[in-house]
């Protein structure tokens, strides 16, 4: 959502959905008439080598319904350099749109592409760590992967394609990853928006609570089950809730600590390797143990408890250690939380003031139990 200059307050301008979003197993064979109707010659972006074979596939499958499909790869994060070098080639191959297939960065970078170039936009997650494939929002990394910003875009993709039998193929690491990407929804827009008196963003925060719900209920079943009911339920909250969430409450519904922490830690080469979801859900942990230390809230040392053993048992990274930073020095941690605290960072959002020396306290005290107060 974006809010309009009147100063006023009272319009917002919603980006909520993609125009069409083909779900369900076998999707990506039946999108093939709603592709080839929006363009001739797309770019098809991608990055991870494992799965090189699976892209190979769907330009096989593109070629054979009559575009003309040229593919490139991103070889860093979604950041300016890369950017620019897929701009010059897509207008060198005279594309006429873009589709991005693989995890959030891809996705981020075809979106931003298509926005700047205006063109077409699909998007078909190859994971579903991350609801990018819904959202008008893309987030912009430097060449060697530490976060600078996110950008909105004019518009939602015109088409996600969201293949269960493509979701299948990735790693259980990438679903425990979205799965804590899309738990930050409620731990996040409770607090930026819980007390909005704005119906829609009340609405956008009580679905992100009913997400919380389900996947509390169904995650585990999840990661044992790879394509059952609960699986495919996870899935799609991951991938698809979450997004409508952003959607529908927008700038408003905003992320907080979470993600401020997340966004610190990227800061770090030594973290390079862990997922985006993977460092949100440590920073959930972060939010709610300065939401209980300095915003007293038992609440949050209640969700503190809950949320800690559940990450555990995803096998998501629940401390310093788990993160690779358990050799870091003290002058790496506090760049994460100078990163974090800076004018302007979403931490700002929580309703009490957070220090750079708090937020330390908080990052490595993440994985403590929280005592049961009487
Ligand atoms: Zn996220």
């Amino acid at each position: 959502m974006i809010p309009t200059a009147n100063g006023s307050g009272s319009v917002s301008v919603h980006c909520i959905a993609p125009a069409q979003v083909i779900r369900g197993s076998g999707a990506w064979n039946e999108a093939q008439s709603q592709i080839s109707g929006l363009f001739r010659n797309p770019l098809l972006l991608g990055r991870s080598s494992s799965t090189e074979a699976l892209r190979s596939r769907l330009c096989r499958d593109l070629n054979a319904t009559g575009l003309t499909v040229y593919q490139q790869n991103l070889e860093h994060d979604c950041c300016e350099l890369d950017l620019q070098r897929i701009q010059n080639d897509f207008s060198r191959h005279s594309c006429d749109g873009v589709i991005a297939a693989g995890g959030g960065k891809v996705i981020d970078a075809g979106k931003l592409l298509a926005d700047r170039l205006e063109v077409a936009c699909v998007t078909v997650p190859l994971s579903a760590a991350t609801c990018a494939g819904w959202t008008a929002l893309s987030n912009l990394y430097s060449p060697d992967g530490a976060f600078e910003r996110d950008q909105s875009l004019r518009r939602c993709p015109d088409l996600l394609v969201f293949d269960h039998q493509l979701l299948l193929k990735a790693p259980a690491r990438t679903l425990a990853s979205g799965i804590a990407d899309a738990l930050a929804k409620w731990y996040e827009a409770s607090v930026s928006s819980g007390s909005s008196q704005d119906g829609v963003i009340q609405q956008a925060v009580q679905m992100a609570r009913v997400l919380r719900d389900q996947l509390l209920i169904d995650s585990l079943d999840a990661i044992r089950e790879p394509g059952g009911e609960a699986w495919r339920r996870v899935v799609d909250a991951c991938g698809l809730t979450a997004g409508v969430i952003g959607g529908l409450g927008g700038a408003r519904c905003r992320t907080v600590a979470a993600h401020a922490v997340h966004n610190g830690l990227t800061q770090l080469e030594a973290c390079h390797a862990v997922l985006h979801g993977e460092k949100v859900g440590f920073g959930i942990l972060v939010q709610l143990r300065l939401e209980e230390r300095l915003g007293g809230n038992r609440l949050a040392a209640q969700s503190h408890r809950q949320l800690l053993p559940l990450l555990r048992e995803l096998g998501l990274p629940v401390c310093l250690d788990d993160l690779g930073l358990g050799h870091a020095s003290l002058n790496q941690l506090q760049q994460v939380c100078q990163f974090a605290c800076r004018d302007g960072s979403d931490l700002h959002h929580l309703p009490f003031e957070v220090t750079p020396g708090a937020l330390m306290e908080a990052l490595v005290g993440a994985a403590e139990s929280s005592p049961v107060l009487p």
